[in-house]
């Protein structure tokens, strides 16, 4: 201190400044002989706020310091882990719990009312549960032309394959109830849709199937093009598992359904032309498995 100080004050006085207004208590100083010249070069030579910026400094160093704990505090293996962990666990849990309920839930979903009452709801996104319900009225229809058709011409396809539509349509009725979505079939009365243009395609398709046994089978083999198509833009565009699931049996259905119209088809009529898909998908559909009918594999991976 001492020696600052004296440094300070030759060279204030050598400034030659005085100031005489400064009363300094400090004894020691003043019978020093050196204190209020001392003082006052130490005023006026900005020692003072050369100790204040060094004051100041150290209370940044503080201050960095006390701002350090928190990052220092943060690397420890206590708080790093606990924050790491919970920031991953918030990233991986809704991962896990997607993956956790889809497998989890068809079984549930087959044994009905008491697994809905107890099972989660996960989310679904807008576009996923309109095509929900949209592909409920869509197997209503097939249901329901098939049923008009069988009437027509008394033949037992039409017969056997409606019945499989009611499976299906009922199957996503079961999935509606289960996201808590509104059925958009009110009434189980055949030929009544909500959706107005599977209303007009169900009026168009009965009246096709009226000319002809072969153009009613042409209508199944239409039925099922579109059936194929959308149910693989529904498997497209949900990321819920278990609702791929259950497209990817619709569309394992469908498969099957389109082997069985084109097969009587082909023995009336010699082939089958593609109605909506590329024909060499309904190709491919129709060489596949169907001696043990176990369909694609599921559709999904469908290009
Ligand atoms: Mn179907
Ligand atoms: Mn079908």
């Amino acid at each position: 201190m001492l020696n600052p100080i004296g440094t300070h004050t030759v060279s204030a006085q050598q400034s030659g400044a005085q100031t005489h207004t400064i009363h300094c208590p400090d004894k020691h100083l003043n019978e020093s002989g050196f204190g209020r010249s001392a003082l006052q070069s130490v005023m006026n030579s900005g020692y003072l706020s050369h100790l204040l910026t060094l004051l100041q400094a150290l209370l940044e160093e503080l201050s960095k310091g006390q701002g350090n704990t928190k990052p220092e505090s943060g690397p420890n293996p206590l708080p790093t882990t606990t924050t790491g962990q919970s920031t991953d666990q918030s990233m991986a849990v809704p991962e896990t719990e997607k993956i956790t309920q889809s497998p989890a839930v068809p079984p549930s979903a087959s044994s009905s009312g008491i697994s809905q009452a107890t099972s989660p709801q996960p989310y679904l996104s807008a576009a996923e549960r309109e095509t929900l319900r949209y592909t409920r009225e869509e197997e209503k229809l097939a249901r329901d032309v098939y049923s008009a058709l069988y009437e027509r011409w008394d033949n037992p396809i039409f017969a056997n394959i409606s019945s499989s539509e009611q499976r299906h349509t009922d199957r996503v009725a079961d999935m509606l109830q289960r996201y808590g979505i509104d059925d958009p079939v009110t009434t189980n009365a055949p030929g009544v849709f909500q959706n107005p243009e599977l209303q007009q395609l169900y009026n168009e398709l009965v009246a096709r199937g009226q000319s002809s046994l072969s153009e009613a089978l042409k209508v199944g083999g239409y039925i099922e093009e579109l059936d194929i198509r959308d149910l693989q833009r529904a498997i497209d565009e949900s990321s819920n598992s278990e609702l791929d699931q259950m497209y990817a049996n619709l569309m394992q259905g469908s498969d099957n359904h389109l082997r069985s119209f084109v097969g009587q088809l082909t023995s009336r009529e010699g082939g089958y032309s593609a109605q909506l898909l590329d024909q060499s998908e309904i190709d491919r559909t129709l060489s596949e498995a169907t001696a043990k009918g176990t369909g694609h594999g599921g559709g999904i991976a469908r290009p």
